[in-house]
C-alpha cells in the first residue's frame, strides 16, 4: 500500500555520464550546432548525443535514472564489501554494517542452524490456547516494518508513527491493514481463473511451509488459512479509498477498538505491542480493524496458529536454511513476478543491510562521496529557491490575497533538507554479531520498533528522514511539510559541488523548484503549513487555476510526434506546471545566485544560455518508438522532447538564444503560460 502523504520521486532521465566526463552540468559537446535552438531546443541541446546513444543490449531505452541507480548500487555494494573484509573495532558503524551483511551471506551457517532460530517463536504459537493468548501474540507482530517508505505490512496490521491529520503536535500511531500472502485484495476475490488459479498455487505454498513446520496433515491445513486470508481481504478497504487521503482520517481512542471492533482481546493486543498506554490513534482502515477482530472470535485457533507459523516462515525465509528459502523464492518468482527474477544473494545481503542499518550505510557513503562542502552549496541553491517563491507567490494572478498569505506562511515553514541527517541514528545499543543473521535481524526489527514507540512521547520531527541518503531519490512529505533530497540524487549531471552555477541551477535546481511546487499545486493544496489536512484553496482559486492552465492543455496537445499520436495535454498537466514552475523558480533563484555580479563564459556559452541547455538535457532520453507511444498513452508526464521546450514560455529563453517571430519554436507573448 502507498501512504498517500508521501511520495517517492525519483528525477527522470537525464545523460550518458558512464561514457563521458562529469565536471560540467552543462555539456557543450554533447550540443548538435548545426540545428538552430529556435527550431528544434531538444536536438540543439543533445543532437549530437541523441546520435551516439545506444542502450545496453535488451533495454529499450536509455536514461540518466538508471544509470544512476546503477552508479549508486555500485557504490553501496563496494562500501558494504570492503566494511566487511576490514573487520572494525566492535560497536563502530563499519563493524555492524560489514557483520550485518556476512552474516547474510553465510549461507552455510545459517544451514548448520537449521530451524532452531525459529525455536521460541514455534513454541510461543503451540502454546496459543485462547483468544487472549492469540490476541496478545499478534501485538508482538505489530511493528516489523523496518522502512516508513514500503508500507506493506505482512503482518495484520502495520503501524507507523507520524503526526496526526489534525494534530500537527503530535505524533500517533497510524494503524493500517495487512498480513495478505498475496499482493492485493483483488488476489483473493476475483473469481477469474487467472485468479483462482493463483490461489491454487499459494494454498500449495502455504502447505509446503506449513510441512516444513511439521504440520500434519498440511494440505487440508492450507486449505483453512487460505480461507482465513480470503476473510482478511474481505475486510480490506478497496483499492479506490486509497487515493483519497480523507478517508485513511479516522481518530479512534483506545476504548474505540473494544466497543467498535469487538474480538481481539484488544488489552492483551496492545500491551505484548508495547501501546499499553497509548490513548489516541489513526485507524487508515476501519472496515479492517473491525473485520479482523471478528475474525479473531469466528475462526479457530488452530487454524490461527497455521496462520502464523507460515507468516513467520515467509517473514524471515531468506535467512533460514536453503530449503525453506528456495520455496519462499520460488513461489514469489514464479507466482508474483511470473518468472521474471533471478536469485542473486548479494543483492538480497545488500538490500537488507540498508533495511536494517540504512543510516550507517549513509555515513559510510556520505563520507566518501557527499562532503560537508557538497551540502552547502546545495543548501545555498535551496535558500535561493526559496527566495524566488516568496518573490513570486505575492504576484500570483488567480490566488486570493488571503490563499496567498496561506501559500506564503506554508512556504515559511517548509523544511527542504538535503545530503544527509545533521543527526544520524544511534545504533550504539543495537547489536550485530557475525554468524548470527536471524538474531541480527531480529534486532534490527526490535531495535527500529523501540526507536519508532519512543517517537510518540517526543515533539513531532519534520526533518526525521524517509530515505536513505544512498538512495538515488527524493520525497515529498505532505505531513510533515518538508521535502528531502539525498546525497545519492545530488551528484553530477543533475548537481556538481565544484561545478558551474548556471548549469546547476537550470538542472537540480529545476527539479528542486519542481518537487517544491507539488507542496503548493493540487496535490499539496489539501495540506497547510503544519502539514494537517485541509483544503487551504477557495473554489474561486481552483477555478482560476484551471483558466490559467488551460492554455499548457492546448499547448500540449499540439505536440503529435507521430501522424496518428498526439500528447494529452490534460493527462499530462500537473507535471508540466510543475516542469514550468520549476524552470521559472529556478531562473529566478541563478539569477539571485549571482548577487549583480555578470557570469563568465564557458566553452562559448554564458551563463544564461548553461542554465537552459542543462534543463534541456536533464530531459534526454532515448527511447524505441514502443516505449515513446505506451508513454504518451499512459504517463503523466511529457515525453523528455516535450518538457524540454517548457522553456517557450520563459521570456529569458528568448533573449539567451535571440529567439525571433520566425523560429518554429517561438510563442506569442500572450501565449506564453504563467501560472505562478
Ligand atoms: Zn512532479
Amino acid at each position: 500500500m502507498r501512504l498517500q502523504l508521501l511520495t517517492l520521486v525519483v528525477w527522470m532521465a537525464i545523460a550518458n555520464f558512464a561514457q563521458q566526463p562529469t565536471s560540467q552540468v552543462a555539456r557543450s559537446q554533447d550540443i548538435d550546432h548545426s540545428v538552430e535552438p529556435g527550431q528544434d531546443f531538444y536536438r540543439f541541446a543533445n543532437g549530437t548525443w541523441l546520435k551516439t546513444a545506444a542502450p545496453p543490449a535488451g533495454q529499450g531505452s536509455l536514461d540518466f535514472r538508471a544509470m544512476l541507480n546503477e552508479r549508486n548500487t555500485q557504490r553501496v555494494r563496494d562500501l558494504i564489501r570492503e566494511a566487511a573484509t576490514q573487520r572494525s573495532a566492535n560497536g563502530a558503524i563499519a563493524q555492524k554494517v560489514g557483520d550485518y551483511y556476512s552474516s547474510f551471506m553465510d549461507q552455510a551457517g545459517i544451514e548448520s542452524k537449521g530451524l532452531a532460530p525459529l525455536a521460541d517463536s514455534l513454541s510461543q504459537i503451540s502454546s496459543i490456547g485462547d483468544k487472549s493468548s492469540l490476541s496478545a501474540y499478534l501485538g508482538t507482530t505489530l511493528g516489523g516494518e523496518i522502512d516508513g517508505l514500503t508500507a506493506n505490512s505482512d503482518h495484520i496490521f502495520g503501524i507507523w508513527i507520524n503526526q496526526g491529520f489534525d494534530d500537527a503536535s503530535h505524533n500517533l500511531p497510524h494503524i493500517w491493514q495487512g498480513g495478505l500472502g498475496l499482493p492485493g485484495r483483488d488476489d483473493y476475490l476475483d473469481a477469474s481463473p487467472k485468479k483462482s488459479e493463483l490461489r491454487s498455487q499459494y494454498r500449495a505454498h502455504i502447505a509446503r511451509v506449513l510441512k516444513f513446520a511439521g504440520v500434519e496433515d498440511a494440505e487440508t491445513a492450507a486449505a483453512a488459512v487460505l480461507s482465513l486470508e480470503i476473510g482478511i481481504a474481505r475486510a480490506f478497504a478497496p483499492d479506490s479509498d486509497a487515493a483519497d487521503t480523507f478517508k485513511q482520517n479516522n481518530p479512534w481512542k483506545r476504548a474505540d477498538f473494544d466497543s467498535k471492533a469487538p474480538g481481539l482481546d484488544w488489552n492483551a493486543y496492545f500491551r505484548s505491542a508495547g501501546l499499553s498506554a497509548q490513548e489516541n490513534f489513526i485507524v487508515w482502515q476501519p472496515s479492517d480493524i473491525i473485520g479482523v477482530s471478528a475474525l479473531v472470535r469466528s475462526a479457530s485457533v488452530e487454524v490461527w496458529k497455521n496462520y502464523l507459523r507460515l507468516h513467520l516462515f515467509d517473514h524471515y525465509a531468506t535467512i533460514l536454511p536453503k530449503e525453506v528459502a528456495a520455496e519462499h523464492f520460488a513461489f514469489d518468482n514464479a507466482v508474483l513476478s511470473a518468472g521474471a527474477g533471478k536469485s542473486d544473494r548479494e543483492a538480497d545481503a545488500i538490500a537488507a543491510t540498508n533495511g536494517a542499518l540504512g543510516q550507517a550505510v549513509g555515513q559510510l557513503y556520505t563520507q566518501r562521496y557527499f562532503s560537508k562542502e557538497a551540502k552547502a552549496r546545495a543548501q545555498a541553491m535551496v535558500r535561493d529557491l526559496l527566495a524566488a517563491y516568496r518573490g513570486r507567490i505575492p504576484n500570483v494572478t488567480w490566488m486570493s490575497s488571503e490563499t496567498k498569505q496561506k501559500a506564503l506562511a506554508k512556504l515559511a515553514a517548509l523544511q527542504v533538507i538535503v545530503g544527509y541527517p545533521d543527526e544520524w541514528i544511534d545504533y550504539s545499543s543495537l547489536e550485530i554479531a557475525r554468524g548470527d543473521a536471524f538474531g541480527n535481524m531480529r534486532r534490527a526489527e526490535s531495535f527500529h520498533h523501540s526507536r519508532d514507540l519512543s517517537r510518540l512521547r517526543q515533539p513531532v520531527n519534520p526533518i526525521d528522514w524517509p530515505i536513505n541518503p544512498q538512495q538515488a531519490g527524493a520525497v515529498i512529505m505532505f505531513s510533515p511539510n518538508a521535502e528531502f533530497f539525498t546525497a545519492g540524487i545530488l551528484q553530477p549531471p543533475y548537481f556538481d559541488p565544484d561545478g558551474d552555477a548556471a548549469s546547476n541551477y537550470g538542472s537540480a535546481g529545476a527539479a528542486m523548484a519542481h518537487e517544491i511546487s507539488h507542496s503548493f499545486d493540487e496535490l499539496g493544496n489539501i495540506y497547510d503549513a503544519q502539514g494537517r489536512l485541509g483544503d487551504w484553496w477557495t473554489a474561486d482559486d481552483r477555478a482560476k487555476y484551471h483558466a490559467a492552465a488551460s492554455k499548457l492543455v492546448a499547448q500540449f496537445d499540439a505536440y503529435c510526434p507521430f501522424a496518428d499520436l498526439c500528447v494529452n495535454g490534460k493527462q499530462v498537466l500537473t507535471e508540466n506546471i510543475a516542469d514550468l514552475t520549476g524552470l521559472e523558480v529556478a531562473h529566478d533563484a541563478y539569477i539571485l545566485s549571482l548577487n549583480n555580479k555578470p557570469d563568465t563564459i564557458i566553452d562559448s556559452l554564458n551563463g544564461e544560455q548553461r542554465f537552459f541547455v542543462a534543463f534541456a538535457q536533464r530531459w534526454r532520453k532515448f527511447q524505441s518508438e514502443t516505449a515513446l507511444r505506451h508513454q504518451i498513452q499512459t504517463d503523466t508526464h511529457s515525453p523528455g522532447e516535450f518538457r524540454s521546450d517548457t522553456v517557450r514560455n520563459v521570456d529569458a529563453w528568448y533573449d539567451a538564444f535571440k529567439i525571433t517571430l520566425t523560429d518554429k519554436l517561438y510563442l506569442k507573448l500572450i501565449d506564453r503560460v504563467r501560472i505562478w
